[in-house]
């Protein structure tokens, strides 16, 4: 199918999403916390550290990487002061763990840092979503994907996170520039998409990725895409 569509304007992006919720049904809420005084402010950290450990690695291994991070340590103030070795042995199921170890290390330290001793995330949450943005990728190792995860899910905050699955469909549907790097595909979708759609169409894209866009042979006989898709020779 050629580029017929042309330029994606806000009504597009709108009837994208109707039309996949037509295809897969509606999607329910994150489980975002934002300005809620109830949610625990340890759980946005989790939620950056489980991110960080499912850096290019399998949603099983993750759990499991999850699951023994937080069951060998008591706190983060021991996961930070840990042997980074040690550390790494115990995640190594997520692959990486080195890498792994470290970041999440370099991270637990500029949040204590960063709140004069407190391993919380809150301050995030009365940040504008760039500058917050911002704050998460000053760390080195946490990229944008990581950042609009903690962002989107746990503070609800409009960033899209741009995944694999993501970031295929959307290039071939010609929200997103084929060219695009990762960073400016997220910059691209946040400009482009309303921001009560960030995360349902987060969720929607994936679907669709999985369902019908696979990377090798995608299945291009479906509704949304007889109407939506701009690929080249589908
Ligand atoms: S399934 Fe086919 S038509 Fe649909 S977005 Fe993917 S490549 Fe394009």
């Amino acid at each position: 199918m050629s580029s017929q569509h042309g330029e994606w304007d806000e009504a597009r992006v709108r009837d994208l999403h109707a039309a996949l919720v037509d295809q897969y049904g509606p999607v329910g809420a994150s489980d975002a916390h934002g300005a809620d005084s109830e949610a625990d402010p340890a759980e946005g950290v989790r939620q950056l550290l489980t991110t960080i450990l499912s850096q290019n690695v399998a949603d099983e291994n993750t759990a499991r990487a999850s699951e023994n991070l937080f069951a060998t340590y008591a706190d983060f103030e021991a996961i930070e002061a840990a042997p980074t070795e040690e550390l790494a042995e115990t995640i190594r199921v997520a692959g990486l763990p080195e890498t792994k170890a470290t970041r999440i290390q370099r991270a637990l330290a500029a949040i204590r840092e960063e709140t004069g001793g407190a391993y919380s995330l809150a301050f995030l949450d009365a940040m504008a979503t760039d500058e917050a943005k911002a704050w998460l990728t000053d760390i080195k190792g946490v990229g944008p994907k990581t950042a609009s995860v903690v962002l989107n899910f746990h503070f609800g905050k409009p960033t899209m996170a741009v995944d694999t699955h993501v970031e295929r469909v959307s290039k071939r549907f010609g929200l997103v520039p084929e060219a695009a790097s990762n960073a400016r595909a997220h910059d691209v979708l946040d400009e482009a998409v309303p921001d009560e759609l960030i995360y349902p169409l987060h969720v929607l894209l994936i679907e669709h990725g999985r369902t019908f866009c696979s990377a090798r042979n995608p299945d291009c006989a479906n509704p949304v895409c007889e109407t939506y898709c701009d690929c080249e020779g589908c």
